[in-house]
């Protein structure tokens, strides 16, 4: 692969655009908003300077990892692309929206994957110009960081689609691992429900914000608690994951807890909204409860 599209210029897509550039692709990193798009390649940047910085890379190879990236407000530019990838908010009606204009630009034998968290590959497929070239690639946030991809195929996922995109994960330096295509996939069905019981054992008052993360980082030996790893993914896609658990399955245990649905409707939606269950304000995150 040569060149690869990113549609949807947030969390998400800006690390795999930057992952992309760095190993060598050509991007178009693309949002409904060119400021958006162009915000994200400036956020790009600062994150390749900091690897200048700390001698990790040479300014030479960050300055050719960013011309690598074309920021861009529509999908034309992404005819030329060996593989476009959705990273677009985590809403079914949005992705499906966007699957139908990408229709009009994906090239012959070019593969169109999802980043989607939770969404069913096999439904969305059905609704993406051809379900053989269709696909679920989940990274991991921070993606330059986090060395897992899942690889999600659909029902109707051609053999062909899966090995390029296998390929592809692994020339850019991540390890997969495989799903069926089942709710959650493999790590978000076992973490998602977690960081909702979190915010259960917050909302009946078990303990505070910064006793529910020690108690996880020390008692489970977990890197972060599980309201700051809320918080750093953004509590409205949590929201959206648990509802896609509850949807799928049927099953109550996936109810979302009342206060992250309350968060995410007064627009709490942590790290990147300034503010979640700790308020980024400041120099250090300050835990509100
Ligand atoms: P985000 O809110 O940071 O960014 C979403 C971006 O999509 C926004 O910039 C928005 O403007 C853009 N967008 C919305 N509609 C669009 C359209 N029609 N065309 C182009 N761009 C559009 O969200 P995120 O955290 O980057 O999540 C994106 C996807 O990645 C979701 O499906 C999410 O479930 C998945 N994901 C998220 C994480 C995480 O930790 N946040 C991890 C793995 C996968």
């Amino acid at each position: 692969m040569k060149t690869i599209g990113v549609i949807g210029a947030g969390l998400m897509g800006t690390g795999i655009a930057q992952t992309c550039a760095q190993a060598g692709l050509d991007v178009v990193l693309c949002d409904v908003d060119i400021a958006i798009a162009e915000k994200a390649k400036a956020n790009i940047a600062k994150q390749l300077a900091r690897q200048v910085d700390k001698e990790k890379i040479t300014a030479a190879d960050a300055d050719a990892a960013l011309a690598r990236i074309t920021p861009s407000a529509d999908y034309a530019p992404m005819a030329a692309a060996d593989m476009i990838i959705e990273a677009a908010t985590e809403r079914e009606d949005i992705k499906r929206k966007i699957f139908a204009a990408v229709g009009e630009v994906l090239g012959e034998g070019a593969i169109l994957a999802s980043n989607t968290s939770s969404i069913p590959i096999t439904r969305m497929a059905a609704a993406s110009p051809d379900p053989a070239r269709f696909i679920g690639v989940h990274f991991f946030n921070p993606v330059p960081v986090m060395q897992l991809v899942e690889i999600i195929p659909g029902l109707a996922t051609a053999p062909a689609t899966l090995d390029k995109v296998r390929a592809f994960a692994q020339a850019i330096g991540k390890t997969v691992v495989q799903s069926q295509d089942e709710p959650g996939f493999i790590v978000n069905r076992i973490l998602v429900p977690m960081l909702n019981e979190a915010a259960f054992v917050l909302g009946t008052g078990t303990a505070g914000v910064a006793d529910i993360d020690k108690g996880c980082k020390l008692g489970l030996s977990h890197p972060m608690g599980p309201l700051e790893l809320a918080d750093f993914i953004g509590l409205d896609t949590c929201l959206e994951i648990v509802k896609v658990l509850q949807d799928s399955t049927g099953d109550p245990k996936y109810r979302p807890a009342p206060i992250l649905r309350k968060y995410v409707e007064a627009g709490w939606l942590g790290r990147k909204s300034g503010r979640g269950f700790y308020d980024y304000s400041g120099s250090e995150p300050v835990p509100t409860m």
